[in-house]
């Protein structure tokens, strides 16, 4: 049985109340800070993170020390359970980019209880589906679209997980979700706020007309969001083996 809010975490909540309860003792509260790394990159995952609010970030790291958003994370996913499940270093650092609170579960509570709830190996290979698609569609963004419709993009994206018209954005976040100069974050922003379509002044930033940055957003907001898992895993079909996850054996339920 699929019960309503039994968590704030729309990957907790979807799971059955018997297999949430396997969870249950060993998830603990926290507040996530903005600016705060919840998992440092090239390091081993302490913490598998289900955020309740706000949006949590996946930092690559560049040899010359830049660093570039990769990914979002928001209530409807979780932080670090790839590397969580394979015992792997964390190939990207997850950093508190809008602040909120969360449910975590030490790494090693997290790969027995995959091991022992088919539900949440579901649940969890659905979610990792998921941000490959998301993965795929940025990759095919970044290559597409200009600088200022990505950003239009990103600040729709940020608003619709958040759930706030202002947040904190300093231009050299703004360039790293980008991947572009700080002086082209500058420029864009000036013009958007000359035309009043945002306010923006020492990190603060508010949409000021939505309608607008939705215009000046490029085609990939409207798919944002309407991405959605694949059917449920059949809880026989999903593999056990933490080597190499298998997903030829993915099998859709009849429609
Ligand atoms: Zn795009």
């Amino acid at each position: 049985m699929v019960t309503g809010r039994q968590s704030p975490n729309d990957l907790l909540a979807g799971l059955p109340s018997s297999d949430f309860d396997l969870l249950r003792p060993h998830l603990r509260s926290i507040e996530m800070d903005f600016g705060q790394v919840l998992i440092e990159a090239g390091e081993p995952v302490k913490q598998v993170i289900f955020p309740h609010s706000g949006i949590v970030s996946t930092m690559e790291g560049l040899r010359r020390g830049e660093t570039i958003e990769a990914g979002v994370i928001g209530r409807d996913s979780v932080a670090g359970s790839g590397a969580a499940f394979y015992e792997a270093p964390s190939p990207s650092a997850a950093i508190v980019r809008f602040p909120g609170s969360a449910s975590v579960i030490d790494a090693g509570h997290f790969r027995t209880l995959v091991e022992l709830s088919s539900a949440l190996r579901s649940a969890i290979a659905r979610d990792l589906w998921l941000r490959a698609v998301k993965a795929e569609q940025t990759a095919a963004c970044n290559a597409a679209h200009s600088a200022e419709q990505r950003l239009c993009r990103r600040l729709l994206q940020s608003r619709a997980m958040s759930g706030s018209d202002a947040m904190m954005l300093s231009q050299d976040l703004m360039a790293q979700m980008l991947g572009v100069k700080r002086n082209t974050i500058s420029l864009i922003a000036h013009a958007l706020q000359q035309k009043g379509v945002i306010r923006y002044s020492r990190g603060r930033l508010a949409i000021i007309d939505v309608e607008a940055l939705s215009r000046r957003a490029c085609e990939c907001h409207l798919s944002d969001g309407s991405v959605r898992a694949p059917m449920p895993l059949r809880a026989s079909a999903v593999p056990m083996s933490r080597t190499v996850p298998d997903f030829s054996v993915v099998q859709r339920s009849p429609s």
